[in-house]
C-alpha cells in the first residue's frame, strides 16, 4: 500500500499551480520530479562532503569518493547485479547505449554479423547501431510489432541466424507504454548463444527489476526518469562481456598506468568512466533509489497498475478518441489521438488547465509510421499521480473537444 498523501507531500513541486490552475503533471516518462530528500540530498552533500573523488588522499576527497562508491553499492543492490564491478556511471540511457555499441561493437561485430532491434525502439536504442552497421557494413534487422503493440516470438526466432551477434530491446516502450516480454526474449537469445541488451529507461522508476533474475547481459537507465538529477545514468554489464570490452572514451580516471609507448586501464567499473563523472548525480540516484526501497518497488507496482486502468479505461470511454497499443501489459504511459484533433493543439490547450503531457513523436519516429500518424498526446505516470488527476486529464480532454471540435 501507498500512502499517497504521504508520497506527495515528498515532491514540493506538486503543490506548484500552473497557469493558475494546480499542476498535474502527466509528463513522467520524459522525466520525473525528484523528492526534498533528494533535493536535500544534492544541497547538504555540496555543503558537507563535495570534492573529486578517487584522486585525493584529503578528508573531502574521501568522503566523496565513499559517497560515490555507496552509490554504486546501493544501485547494484537495487538491480540486483552480482557485482559493483557491473554498474558502471553514465550520463544516461543514451550514453549506455552508444558505449555497448561502441566498445561492444569494436571488440566483437565485424562485416555481415547482424544485429536486432525491435521496431519500437526510442531513438537512442536505434541510432548507435545504426552507426555501428555503417562502420562495420554490419546488418541492422529490426523486428516489427503489430498493431496491438505486442512483438510476436515467431517474428523474433525468424529473425535471429548464425550471423546473429547482438539483440537489443526495449522494455517498456516510452510511446506506448507497452511491458515487453523481455525474459522470453532472452529465453530465445540463450538458445543461440546471443547476448542482449535491455533499455530499461522507462522499466526500473516502475517495477522491481533484477537484473540476474531477467537474464539480460546489459540493461540501461536514466536517473532523471527515477526521481534523481540529470546527467547520470547506469549501464549494467554481465562482467564477462566488460572485461572483454575495450574501453569507451579515454583520459583520467580509466587507466592503470600511461607510458607514451603503452597505456594499460584501470579495472572494472573504472575502465568505463573515463574523466571526472557526475559525482553528485551518482549519490542523488542512490538517494532516489533508497526513497523507492523505503516505499517498495512491488507496492509503487500495484499503484501505478491500478492508476494506469483507470486511466486507459477512462481516456478510451471519450469519444473518438484512438489508444495505441491496446489490450497489452502496460506501464508507464498512455498514447492517443482524438478524431479530427492535432495531438499539439490538445496539448496546448491542456497546458492552459494546468495539465502537462507530451505531444508528438516522443522520440520513436518508427511507431509514429507504423501506425501512419504524425504524433500522438501521451500521458506518462509516476508514483505521485492520482485518480483524482486522471479525472482532471478527462474533464481536460472533454474541453478540447468542445473547443475544437464543437
Ligand atoms: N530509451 C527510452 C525507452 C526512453 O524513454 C528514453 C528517454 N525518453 C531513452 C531511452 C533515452 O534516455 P536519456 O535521454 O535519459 O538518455
Amino acid at each position: 500500500m501507498i500512502d499517497i498523501d504521504a508520497v506527495r507531500s515528498d515532491f514540493p513541486i506538486l503543490n506548484k499551480e500552473v497557469h493558475g490552475k494546480p499542476l498535474v503533471y502527466l509528463d513522467n516518462a520524459a522525466t520525473t520530479h525528484k523528492p526534498g530528500v533528494v533535493l536535500d540530498k544534492i544541497i547538504g552533500f555540496y555543503t558537507e562532503s563535495y570534492s573529486n573523488i578517487h584522486r585525493g588522499v584529503h578528508y573531502l576527497s574521501d568522503k566523496a569518493s565513499a559517497a560515490y562508491e555507496d552509490a554504486r553499492e546501493t544501485v547494484r543492490d537495487f538491480i540486483n547485479a552480482g557485482s559493483a564491478k557491473e554498474v558502471i556511471f553514465t550520463r544516461g540511457t543514451t550514453e549506455a547505449v552508444n558505449l555497448v555499441a561502441d566498445s561492444f561493437g569494436r571488440e566483437f561485430i565485424k562485416k555481415g554479423d547482424e544485429i536486432i532491434i525491435s521496431e519500437m525502439e526510442h531513438h537512442s536504442n536505434i541510432v548507435p547501431w545504426q552507426l555501428l552497421c555503417q562502420r562495420t557494413g554490419a546488418v541492422l534487422k529490426v523486428i516489427l510489432f503489430e498493431d496491438d503493440g505486442s512483438i510476436r516470438m515467431d517474428r523474433l526466432k525468424k529473425g535471429i541466424t548464425k550471423k546473429t551477434k547482438l539483440i537489443s530491446m526495449v522494455y517498456v516502450s516510452n510511446s506506448l507504454g507497452v511491458v515487453n516480454n523481455v525474459k522470453e526474449v532472452i529465453d530465445i537469445a540463450k538458445e543461440h548463444d546471443i547476448p542482449v541488451m535491455i533499455d530499461g529507461a522507462q522499466a526500473v522508476q516502475h517495477m522491481p527489476i533484477d537484473v540476474r533474475d531477467i537474464g539480460c547481459d546489459f540493461f540501461a537507465f536514466s536517473g532523471h526518469k527515477i526521481y534523481a538529477d540529470t546527467g547520470i545514468g547506469v549501464l549494467y554489464g554481465k562482467e564477462k562481456w566488460l572485461d572483454a570490452m575495450p574501453p569507451y572514451q579515454t583520459g583520467g580516471g580509466m587507466i592503470a598506468n600511461v607510458n607514451f609507448d603503452k597505456t594499460t586501464y584501470a579495472g572494472l567499473p573504472y575502465k568505463f568512466e573515463a574523466g571526472t563523472g557526475n559525482i553528485v548525480g551518482a549519490v542523488s540516484l542512490a538517494t532516489a533509489v533508497e526513497y523507492l526501497q523505503r516505499i517498495g518497488m512491488s507496492n509503487i507496482d500495484a499503484y501505478e497498475h491500478d492508476l494506469i486502468d483507470y486511466a486507459e479505461e477512462r481516456i478510451a470511454a471519450v469519444e473518438g478518441v484512438t489508444i495505441y497499443g491496446k489490450n497489452i501489459d502496460r506501464c508507464a504511459a498512455i498514447s492517443f489521438n482524438m478524431k479530427d484533433i492535432h495531438h499539439f493543439d490538445a496539448g496546448s490547450i491542456l497546458d492552459k488547465m494546468g495539465i502537462a503531457i507530451r505531444t508528438g513523436m516522443h522520440c520513436t519516429e518508427p511507431i509514429m509510421k507504423h501506425y501512419g500518424i504524425s504524433g500522438t498526446i501521451r500521458a506518462s505516470f509516476a508514483l505521485y499521480n492520482t485518480k483524482d488527476e486522471i479525472d482532471r486529464l478527462i474533464e481536460g480532454l472533454h474541453k478540447v473537444k468542445s473547443m475544437l471540435n464543437p
